[in-house]
């Protein structure tokens, strides 16, 4: 099958949170199945210093009629794999800006953000209907609202006799939708009719990811639980009833985890590598703790459990409750490693408190890439206690490395997270510490419950052990999407 993977970040070009790690790997997973994968790509700066060998390929109008824009072809080279086959719009005037893809530097939503991302769109129905004559796509996968109106694009051209491509749109996050004024909508260049409750429209404003939950043939979400909690009123986002009335069309997919990337076996950043099965092999993990204690002038314990957090900081994470928590895992003789950035007044909380205490709480306010693998490597414990999760990435990286989660019972972490209980731990499946109201005593009782784990270090180990073997490969949600691109293609225009 051609599928095109329409995305606004992609990992190791550009990323600001877990869709860059999907999109990354999911091609590459695809083609390691036998599919014609491609991905299409805003030209932001470092995507376009990131795609090899390029080429132009043809040139487009905007919606808005009166621009023209390059499309143009390349390669994304990746350690260890096959290169992704990437397009790329050139549009200077819409992507070469400062701060990051979606806000200037001060953290404000670009006001043309309606154009730049419905260009996006409109590109990858412009390649569906044949802007490459070499390569046109039978499925266009389009990633959260950024590519949310690919399938508008898509549908209403079809409707208007185009040929037939079958749409899949995955929501990685509900709670950006994509919103802008109304007066926006004449820059979409879709018809009136997109226009409405059944469409674009959401409370007199329009809304990229209704685009993509009303039009495309197949809807999915990155794990189960999330399916199921976007159909409720709690977790909808006032999107539940459109996503209730699709239920039959929308599949939750569990991301997984890049082995190329997040294997503590072979990971260059770390300074010793290690793995399973248990103890002997597990030398390079103290090691990694001891450096990274060192680095970041915590008081080097190997004895001390130490606590990490490596996160957007934004009230989703459910960070007020770390700080609330931090007296007590202090008080346990436990440490805090926190890297982030989001919310100035997150980062000015956890600034004093490690101001506070500099040899039990650091804080490493930035996006730092390598330091992220240091701290799964040299974690204990991954702390990712959020108010809703759609699948989380983090949990995985601290499972796989060794750093046990302890996450809320929402989303993904409730689908990969699995308690340290009695009767799980005789069982092996136990991987993790999962509270469930998010509440300071709910997740007081989980941190006790880590302590008192790490206390037992045999018990400590073992679960370490099952933690470190979840599998959590590509290859299998790749079976799953190509099963959803098939369905989509029988479904297509229909
Ligand atoms: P979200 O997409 O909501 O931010 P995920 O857990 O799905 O959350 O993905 C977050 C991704 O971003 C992970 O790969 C994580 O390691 C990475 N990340 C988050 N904050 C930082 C940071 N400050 N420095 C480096 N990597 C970060």
């Amino acid at each position: 099958m051609r599928i095109l993977q329409v995305s606004a970040e992609l990992f190791p070009l550009l990323k600001t949170g877990g869709l860059a790690d999907v999109a990354g790997a999911l091609p590459i997973a695809l083609m390691a199945a036998g599919q014609d994968a491609r991905v299409l790509l805003p030209g932001f700066p470092a995507i376009l210093a990131g795609v090899r060998d390029q080429a132009p390929v043809a040139e487009f109008t905007a919606p808005w009629g009166q621009e023209r824009f390059g499309m143009r072809a390349g390669r994304i080279a990746i350690d260890g794999a096959a290169p992704i086959l990437a397009y790329v719009i050139d549009a200077p005037a819409l992507y070469d800006r400062p701060g990051n893809p979606y806000e200037d530097t001060t953290r404000e939503p670009y006001g043309d953000n309606h154009r730049r991302f419905a260009l996006l769109g409109w590109a990858a129905a412009q390649l569906a209907q044949g802007l490459d004559p070499a390569w046109q796509p039978e499925v266009v996968h389009a990633h959260d609202w950024h590519a949310g109106l690919a399938p508008a694009y898509l549908h209403f051209a079809q409707r208007a006799g185009a040929p037939r491509v079958g749409s899949v749109f995955t929501v990685h996050n509900l709670a950006y939708q994509g919103l802008s004024a109304p007066w926006n909508f004449a820059d979409l260049g879709l018809p009136a009719a997109a226009f409405h409750m059944n469409g674009l429209e959401y409370h007199g404003q329009v809304s990229f990811m209704k685009g993509g939950l009303c039009f495309a043939d197949r809807l999915t979400t990155v794990s189960p639980t999330y399916a199921r909690e976007i159909q409720t009123p709690e977790q909808g986002f006032g999107l539940d009833g459109l996503l209730r009335l699709r239920g039959d069309v929308l599949t939750g997919i569990l991301n997984a985890v890049d082995d190329q990337v997040w294997n503590p076996a072979t990971d260059a950043a770390l300074v010793q590598g290690y793995h399973t099965p248990e103890g002997r092999h597990m030398a390079g993990k103290a090691r990694c703790k001891a450096v990274l204690q060192h680095q970041l002038g915590l008081a080097e314990r190997p004895e001390a459990p130490l606590f990490i957090l490596v996160s957007r900081l934004t009230e989703q994470k459910g960070l007020h409750l770390v700080l609330g928590g931090l007296d007590t895992l202090l008080a346990e003789g436990g440490q805090l490693a926190l890297l982030g950035s989001g919310e100035a007044w997150l980062e000015e909380a956890f600034r004093e408190r490690a101001a506070a205490a500099p040899r039990s709480v650091s804080v490493t306010v930035g996006y730092n890439e390598t330091l992220a693998h240091q701290f799964f490597g040299g974690g204990d414990v991954t702390l990712v206690p959020s108010l809703f999760e759609p699948c989380g990435l983090t949990q995985m990286y601290g499972l796989k490395y060794g750093s046990l989660p302890l996450v809320r019972r929402v989303g993904g972490l409730a689908d990969t997270v699995v308690d340290c209980t009695l009767e799980d731990m005789a069982s092996g499946d136990a991987t993790g510490f999962v509270f469930d109201r998010f509440d300071a005593a709910n997740y007081g009782r989980a941190l006790r419950r880590a302590f008192a784990l790490y206390q037992r270090a045999p018990d400590w180990r073992r679960v370490r052990g099952n933690a470190m073997r979840r599998p959590a490969d590509w290859a299998t949600a790749a079976e799953q999407y190509i099963a959803v691109y098939r369905q989509a293609l029988e479904s297509a225009g229909t």
